[in-house]
């Protein structure tokens, strides 16, 4: 029996340990975004961001209950079966085999539509910022922007889009950046009925439309809390992507910038936040962006990130990395 518990308080360990990894960097509601968020709010982002560029089923159901319960020993077989999952490189194979056809199509879904046109030989990467739109921090964000003539990703939230944000908005798409759907309440979706997420999604969708003119094609799920449900009835693009933990102010603007720097890769799309208050993310951004461009990257959105990698976008599928 002892051995028991003690296996179990190991893959507990494990588990905490890996929320800290990628996508993890997500906040708790924007209300209380400037407390500590425990890692633990966020067991389903065990996936480990260097070697797992695309989620596909499965990485949906774990909860934070079970996380904390006797059902951790399935958590981490999750985590196992994340690991084999399909990954993009995987497509850029199929391009040269014309030999595959049918075959290839039927045992694996996820190569049957390869992209057409050529893709990009460019460093790209696409910076996303979760939680917005603040007038305060999201205009930080842009005059960083502005500085190096980069652009990147807003993933909002319903509740903060209004007459008072459309003025930020409205500068965001004039820097030539790109708008998403980060749900209407910034609550856990994962648990959710088909009726609640059509009504989360479709609320964003609806409120950005009206004041930002624009329709989002893209969807970060808040604490990157997914399921099969939210799958079928979301006609949107998951993604996640590299993170810095950057909802925790106890990480530092050079932490920040080192784990995005140290972490980031070709096709890459980054995760940090521009919630009110977020200042350490903006000063980090000084340090991020020219050492990326330094290194070659070249900055778009992340619809410019699937267009020039000649990527198509997949259903039952959350990208960190496009190519
Ligand atoms: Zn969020």
């Amino acid at each position: 029996m002892k051995k028991v518990v003690r296996f179990l308080a190991v893959v507990m360990a494990m588990a905490l340990m890996l929320t800290f990894v990628g996508c993890s960097g997500q906040t708790p509601a924007p209300t209380d975004a400037t407390t500590t968020a425990k890692p633990v709010t966020n067991p389903t982002t065990t996936v480990n961001e260097g070697q797992v560029q695309t989620t596909t089923l499965g990485s949906d159901t774990t909860t934070a209950q079970q996380v904390a319960g006797i059902t951790t020993t399935a958590s981490a077989q999750k985590t196992t079966t994340q690991v084999k999952t399909t990954m993009p490189d995987n497509l850029k194979i199929t391009t040269t085999a014309k030999k595959t056809e049918k075959p290839a199509a039927t045992k694996n879904p996820m190569l049957t539509t390869v992209p057409k046109g050529t893709a990009s030989k460019d460093k790209l990467v696409a910076l996303s910022f979760d939680d917005g739109p603040s007038i305060q921090t999201t205009n930080l964000v842009l005059d960083k922007l502005e500085k190096y003539n980069v652009v990147a990703t807003f993933m909002l939230i319903g509740q903060n889009v209004h007459s008072g944000t459309q003025a930020v908005m409205k500068r965001t798409l004039d820097l030539g950046c790109e708008l998403g759907n980060h749900s209407y309440t910034h609550r856990r979706m994962g648990a959710m009925s088909a009726a609640e997420i059509r009504e989360e999604i479709e609320d964003t969708q609806d409120v950005i439309e009206r004041y930002a003119g624009v329709t989002p094609t893209t969807f970060r799920p808040p604490f990157i809390d997914v399921s099969q449900t939210m799958y079928n009835n979301i006609p949107l693009t998951f993604i996640c992507g590299i993170g810095a933990n950057d909802w925790d102010n106890n990480v530092s603007a050079k932490q920040r910038a080192d784990m995005i720097i140290n972490n980031v890769k070709d096709g890459d799309i980054i995760l940090l936040h521009d919630f009110a208050g977020n200042s350490l993310t903006v000063e980090a951004l000084d340090t991020i962006i020219p050492t990326l461009k330094n290194q070659g990257y070249k900055f778009v959105t992340v619809s410019d990130l699937f267009k020039l990698k000649a990527v198509e976008r997949k259903k039952n599928t959350m990208y960190t990395n496009v190519k």
